[in-house]
């Protein structure tokens, strides 16, 4: 007991003498980082400069009509198809906010991200791998075809039946107890409690019938780890989550930050998750519009057909932008405008010469 007491009094000692001889402007600088304790990102584009480019975007496309809500969720054909709102948060938890960011609307597939990230978190990513896989499927996100031609039926985590059997794979008793979880853990990378758009829900409970039999089809091949309709519900909530475009920013800073959210200071996902989190999101994240998407944008990204997308710059921040009229792969049109645009402009684009530091 007393050695310990000893070494702790040495290395006290040894840090005060490191203090007494740090550089006075150094030694100033770690004082006045801690009292502030803003952690400024060396990376991330000054917050006016995102602020002019993300207003120059909403005004070049708010008069875009190109696209169609989705509609076989009856009630995402209800959503006012002129909501129109953009969000960057970086890592240093600065915020920009242009048009309409504080409406609430349904994250869908934007959820999956968020499920591979809980299922990795408690199986590791080798586990998941091997159980989900990570290939594109080159069809439609939610194709029958995918799963009986792919030769791990599951495909990836971000198409439906990758997704459901994501989520068969987090570890809970109940599927009320695994509902909790997720949604505590989706409220935890948003840094705000997250709620249920109930009707969602309702109308995609009503109609899912292409995921209930997706969910047997995986039962064929042995690819799903739960009971099949339990996960399809579980996976039917977490696409009923409410997210303004804020919050969706600030659920891809999180992964942008490498796991810590950058408003609460929590570590939410382990760092060593991030990389395969983004890699199979630069290469699913549109579905069949990511090879394009990859080309023309270079950020790891993922669309829900609720009409919101969030693109990850590593290190820098996320942008999100709502806006309900789809493309035909069921990706949000003025979204994808939006962030190419930004990208370009903020060089955000992971594989540019500034990204590297080669500019
Ligand atoms: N809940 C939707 C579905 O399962 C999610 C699809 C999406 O956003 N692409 O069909």
């Amino acid at each position: 007991m007393k050695h310990r007491q000893t070494g702790v009094l040495l290395a006290l000692l040894a840090g005060i003498a490191q203090l007494s001889v740090m550089e006075p402007a150094v030694a100033q600088a770690a004082s006045a980082s801690k009292a502030t304790s803003v952690k400024v990102s060396p990376v991330a584009p000054r917050k006016e400069q995102v602020q002019a480019i993300v207003t120059e975007a909403y005004n070049k496309f708010k008069n875009e009509t190109r696209g169609k809500n989705a509609d076989y969720i009856p009630e995402l054909a209800k959503v006012d198809s002129k909501l129109f709102g953009i969000a960057v948060v970086s890592t240093d938890n600065e915020s920009i906010a242009v048009g309409d960011t504080k409406t609430a609307f349904s994250i869908q597939s934007i959820a999956k991200v968020f499920s591979l990230a809980l299922a990795m978190e408690e199986q590791g990513p080798e586990k998941v791998f091997a159980k989900i896989g990570s290939e594109p499927t080159g069809r439609a996100f939610n194709s029958p075809v995918a799963v009986v031609d792919m030769p791990t039926h599951t495909g990836n985590p971000l198409v439906n039946a990758g997704a459901i059997a994501t989520v068969s794979l987090i570890s809970a008793k109940t599927p009320a107890e695994k509902w909790n979880k997720v949604l505590g853990f989706y409220s935890r990378v948003a840094g705000e409690k997250l709620t249920i758009i109930d009707a969602v829900y309702k109308s995609e409970a009503a109609t899912n019938t292409g995921n209930k039999a997706l969910s047997y089809l995986l039962a064929k091949y042995d690819r799903i780890y739960a009971d099949p309709f339990e996960s399809v519900d579980v996976y039917t909530k977490e696409c009923s989550v409410g997210v303004n475009a804020i919050q969706l920013a600030r659920m891809g800073a999180t992964l942008a930050n490498h796991g810590v959210n950058p408003a609460t200071g929590e570590r939410v996902v382990k760092d060593e998750n991030i990389p395969e989190i983004l890699s199979t999101m630069m290469m699913a994240g549109l579905y069949d519009g990511s090879g394009g998407w990859s080309w023309h944008v270079g950020m790891p990204a993922k669309s829900g057909v609720g009409g919101g997308i969030v693109a990850v710059a590593p290190g820098k921040g996320a942008i999100a932008v709502f806006a309900p009229p789809l493309d035909e792969a069921g990706n949000s049109v003025k979204a994808q405008e939006v962030i190419q645009y930004v990208a370009n402009k903020l060089d955000y684009n992971i594989y540019s010469p500034a990204s590297v530091g080669l500019k």
